[in-house]
């Protein structure tokens, strides 16, 4: 039986971040995608203009719908929208032994914020606990320790703070993009077992791109997809940023939105060959 990736997200209709891009990164990567909705967001390069989080009841019997049809071995989380919406994923998620990739979107490309502070607590309660996959960037890995970040000693003490206290956590990709850095970006991949805290860098050029909204859904999904097709992390973790950093590159020369000042999404179908 074919293996399903699940994604757990918001959509964005522009179809460049949220459940969008993830399916379109997992059918670029050649794994079969489903997808359960938790808000609807009415936005575009300009902002975002509307959030509308959907019943808990609702999320919670999709996720049903489709453990129970389903060979779901990954499941990936990306923006969730309100306390109790976190609470139900995790209640349907408890029991599910696959990996649990969580990319925490706090806030929108364009600055909006996407998950109000006053529900931020209880989503890091509730959703942590499943992760098995955590992919912060820095504001965020500040935000879900309540601890600021200063130097990479004070990043890696997050993520051991984070390690544990979340029982099935396994590894957390800090991605580099808010460093202090304009031209380079070093994204880290921090991983435990019994022998203790590896950590791996990446660096990598930081890409001045017209099309960067929804680079954080892309890499958590490209990281879920390469897991389900059997990778390490290290290796899962290599090929995402591969994947990416491809994408960005051959974004680059193309406008998407005709918002001079707007970011576009990037272009996942460039990765596609065309069918014939
Ligand atoms: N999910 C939704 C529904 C969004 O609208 C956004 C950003 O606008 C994100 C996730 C996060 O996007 P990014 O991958 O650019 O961090």
């Amino acid at each position: 039986m074919q293996k399903t990736v699940l994604t757990i997200a918001g959509s964005d209709p522009t179809g460049g971040a949220g459940i969008q891009a993830d399916l379109k990164t997992m059918t670029a990567l050649g794994v079969y995608g489903a997808a359960v909705i938790t808000c609807i967001t009415v936005q575009n390069s300009r902002g975002v203009s509307r959030v509308e989080p959907l019943h808990p009841v609702l999320v919670g019997e999709q996720i049903e719908a489709v453990l129970a049809d389903h060979l779901v071995s990954h499941v990936k989380i990306g923006m969730v929208g309100t306390a109790a919406i976190a609470r139900v994923i995790a209640r349907k998620l408890t029991d599910f032994k696959g990996e649990v990739v969580y990319d925490p979107v706090l806030t929108a490309t364009t600055g909006q914020q996407l998950t109000m502070a006053s529900d931020l607590e209880a989503v890091r309660a509730e959703l942590l606990p499943v992760t098995t996959v955590l992919t912060p960037n820095l504001p965020e890995l500040e935000r879900l320790t309540a601890m600021t970040t200063g130097g990479p000693a004070e990043v890696q003490s997050k993520v051991s703070f984070l390690f544990a206290k979340s029982g099935r956590l396994r590894a957390v990709l800090v991605k580099g993009g808010h460093g202090d850095s304009s031209t380079m970006i070093t994204d880290t991949l921090y991983c435990t077992s019994a022998r203790g805290v590896t950590k791996e860098h990446l660096s990598h050029a930081f890409l001045q791109t017209m099309n960067s909204h929804g680079t954080g859904c892309t890499l958590a999904s490209a990281l879920a997809a390469c897991l389900a097709q059997g990778c390490d992390y290290s290796s899962a973790f290599r090929q995402a940023v591969f994947f990416v950093q491809m994408l960005l590159r051959q974004s680059l020369p193309e406008r998407i939105v005709n918002n001079p000042k707007g970011k576009g999404g990037l272009l996942h179908h460039l990765a596609c060959p065309p069918a014939r």
